[in-house]
């Protein structure tokens, strides 16, 4: 009898078909490298075989379908890199093109005019008319006798322009299936678990999820996956934060002293909102137990955290300690110390600014300070995590708009002292229930969930192109009232060279439009030194207008700001749109927000832009967002908490498997913590296995 395959250990060229070019290509696109990996790479959604649609039914926005007809001929159209290959089709019911931007001469010899089809495709409509990119095409009869659900995978454009389609993946998935079974997959959740739900084998799952008989069966396959997924995501999160708030001691602060009273009976310039207070209060307690804290402070912008932050930092130099406040920019860094400095300095609290542009004398003052202790609180950039940047006695760091700062610079913190400080994450980007459970399973979370009052919610407008003028009339009216106007152009990787221009016409569209005002200009491009001047005009209301890319995205406060223009608003998502949009409405007029986008979007587009026209309740944004983009793009912005990807559950639509998840894993953990029992002995292996990488990472935070 031979040993099971090691399935982890596998390599992926060695599966028939693929090779070493492939197997290198599928490595890069989907990080494919594994069997293991293989069979992990599951269909986004099922199409029925039985299914035949026809042309003339084709409506709206069509899904991948499955049409059976005849070419009726081919033509090369276009010339060099830019020809293509249109055949026209007809099912009897109607026409339309398909069409190929590669393997011309391959495909032209394939197919023969006259012979029966089945097209299997996503249908677009353009001009009225509708058409097929790159479909795949079989022989209707050996069509005939393909019945039940078939998978559809996720590919990407480099891996269809080497001619890998669903069907390919589908082959090679099919192929390693065939040489496998039940002993090559054991079971990894104890059997308590899996009688309890009566879950499908691992092996069965893996069939029925690539090959499914029925609906039912592709059911069950696909709640036992996505089970197996989300139990494990928990138990290395519940695992991670129970044996470190068991273990870490941190700084024991009992006292609130003179600066934390002084500054409260003195310089607090307005009464703290309810949720100012409660927020005070869960930091106090924490960090009167003398274990260290790590909390995440979430507040939709302009909600007021950074006075709760001040205050937490004042209570650690009340008790001997200093502080630390990290901004990811040099503005928002100079902006938090120029408000902190006016509020405190009063009371004899000394704070400094490091960033990338301190002179070295202010340097040499800072470090001798640190390290004397005379200087109580250090605000910064990156720059205060340098390895020869050293306290005293840090006992408390704020993190500001963590999303941009990873995990890897949370520790590097931490080694700056023997006992690690206690840590506050501030981010105005709400993250939903579901994902600060999975996301965040290792902070504690605080909100402020409501905005200092007095504010008035920012009115939101959504105008099309053609309505520009209109738009720039209204900006005129706000000038003249004394109030500043942000104007805003989307610059992504991919274009960049477009939006550049774009960004350009935009600023000679603006200035000659508004002769009589100063225009600052901004963008991701321009040296840190210029960029800082910009905004400084713009803060200092030498510049009336700001022309600019999303940089100014995050926490920049100019309160005389009342409108903000965002221009491509469609090419936005919503949470970026919503950070935008948190700008404006700081002071006491009423502020507005314009989104311009074309007046032809997609609906879905649409429904987004409409939505932020009608809230502006960051949670319910954030919500929907999940919802529309799927959580993947928040996966990989939010590296704060544990790095994690998921194949197959989502967590903005299975909230409840989620809960259940994370219940289970904690009844595990809280009758064996370290999975001894003989019953987990397959779970500490399968953690092993998933989480080794993971793991020694996050050990380090
Ligand atoms: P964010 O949460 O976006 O960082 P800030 O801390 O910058 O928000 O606060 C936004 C503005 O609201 C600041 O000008 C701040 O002084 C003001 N503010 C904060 N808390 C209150 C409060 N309780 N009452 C009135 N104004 C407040
Ligand atoms: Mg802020």
């Amino acid at each position: 009898m031979t040993a099971p395959n090691d399935i982890r250990r596998s390599e992926i060229k060695y599966v028939k078909g693929i090779g070493p070019s492939r197997g290198k290509l599928l490595q890069e696109e989907l990080r494919i490298s594994s069997v293991y990996d293989l069979l992990h790479h599951f269909p986004s959604h099922y199409v029925d075989r039985s299914r035949v649609y026809r042309v003339s039914s084709f409506s709206g926005d069509m899904p991948t379908v499955q049409v059976k007809g005849r070419f009726v001929n081919f033509t090369v159209q276009g010339e060099g890199a830019k020809s293509r290959l249109v055949g026209l089709f007809t099912d009897g019911s109607g026409t339309m093109e398909v069409v190929w931007f590669r393997r011309i001469k391959s495909i032209r010899e394939a197919y023969l005019p006259g012979n029966e089809y089945m097209l299997f495709g996503k249908p677009q409509e353009f001009n009225g008319r509708w058409s097929m990119v790159h479909p795949e095409v079989d022989p209707s009869e050996s069509a005939e006798e393909a019945r039940g659900l078939r998978g559809v995978y996720p590919l990407t454009e480099k891996l269809r322009n080497s001619g890998v389609s669903s069907r390919t993946i589908f082959g090679w998935v099919k192929n390693t299936l065939a040489r496998l079974s039940e002993r090559d997959m054991p079971e990894i959740l104890p059997p308590s678990i899996v009688s309890r739900f009566r879950l499908m084998s691992p092996f069965e799952a893996m069939s029925a999820i690539h090959n499914p008989s029925g609906n039912d069966t592709l059911q069950r396959a696909r709640a036992r996956l996505k089970f197996e997924e989300l139990f494990f995501l928990q138990l290395n999160i519940q695992r991670y934060s129970r044996r470190r708030s068991a273990s870490i001691r941190g700084f024991h602060f009992p006292r609130i002293g003179a600066f934390f009273n002084n500054f409260y009976s003195q310089m607090l310039p307005f009464e703290l909102t309810e949720a100012q207070k409660r927020v005070l209060r869960e930091i106090r307690n924490d960090v009167g137990t003398g274990r260290q804290m790590n909390r995440l402070l979430q507040g939709d912008v302009g909600s007021g955290k950074t006075i709760v932050a001040l205050m937490a930092m004042l209570i650690a130099v009340d008790n001997g300690t200093q502080a630390c406040l990290m901004a990811p920019t040099e503005i928002l860094a100079t902006q938090h110390y120029e408000t902190i400095r006016s509020l405190v300095a009063p009371l004899g609290v000394n704070v400094r600014l490091l960033t990338g542009s301190t002179g070295k004398k202010e340097r040499e003052v800072i470090s001798s300070e640190l390290q004397s202790g005379a200087l109580h609180i250090l605000i910064g950039t990156h720059a205060v995590i340098e390895d020869n940047v050293m306290f005293r006695n840090l006992g408390f760091v704020v993190i500001d708009e963590q999303h941009r700062f990873g995990v890897m610079q949370r520790a590097r913190l931490w080694q700056k002292n023997s006992l690690a400080p206690h840590v506050l994450v501030m981010t105005a980007t709400p993250i939903p229930r579901t994902l600060a459970m999975t996301v965040y399973g290792d902070l504690d979370v605080s909100v402020i969930d409501k905005l200092p009052p007095g504010r008035k919610p920012v009115t939101t407008l959504l105008r099309y192109d053609d309505q520009r003028m209109q738009v720039f009339r209204e900006i005129g009216r706000q000038l003249k009232e004394g109030r500043q106007a942000y104007i805003v152009y989307p610059l992504i990787k991919e274009n960049e060279k477009l939006d550049l221009k774009c960004l350009e016409e935009g600023y000679d569209l603006v200035k000659e439009c508004f002769p009589s005002y100063e225009v600052a200009f901004v963008h991701g491009r321009m040296k840190p030194k210029e960029k800082d001047y910009q905004m400084r005009r713009f803060a200092e209301n030498r510049a009336q207008i700001m022309v600019a890319t999303t940089v100014i995205e995050v926490g920049v406060n100019v309160p005389n700001a009342t409108t903000m223009v965002i221009e491509n608003a469609e090419r936005f998502g919503l949470s970026q749109l919503h950070q935008l949009r948190g700008r404006v409405g700081r002071g006491a007029s009423q502020s507005f927000c314009v989104l311009m986008s074309k007046r032809k979007i997609a609906a879905e587009t649409r429904r987004r832009l409409e939505l932020m026209t009608a809230t502006t309740n960051g949670f319910e944004i954030a919500e929907a967002d999940l919802k529309m983009r799927g959580p993947g793009d928040m996966e990989g912005t939010m590296q704060s908490g544990m790095p994690f990807e998921l194949h197959i559950a989502n967590l903005a639509t299975d909230g409840q498997l989620v809960q259940l998840a994370r219940d289970c894993a904690s009844e595990v953990l809280d009758a064996d913590p370290e999975l001894k029992s003989v019953e987990n002995l397959v779970l500490a292996r399968e953690m092993e296995q998933r989480f080794d990488r993971v793991f020694n990472l996050s050990r380090i935070s």
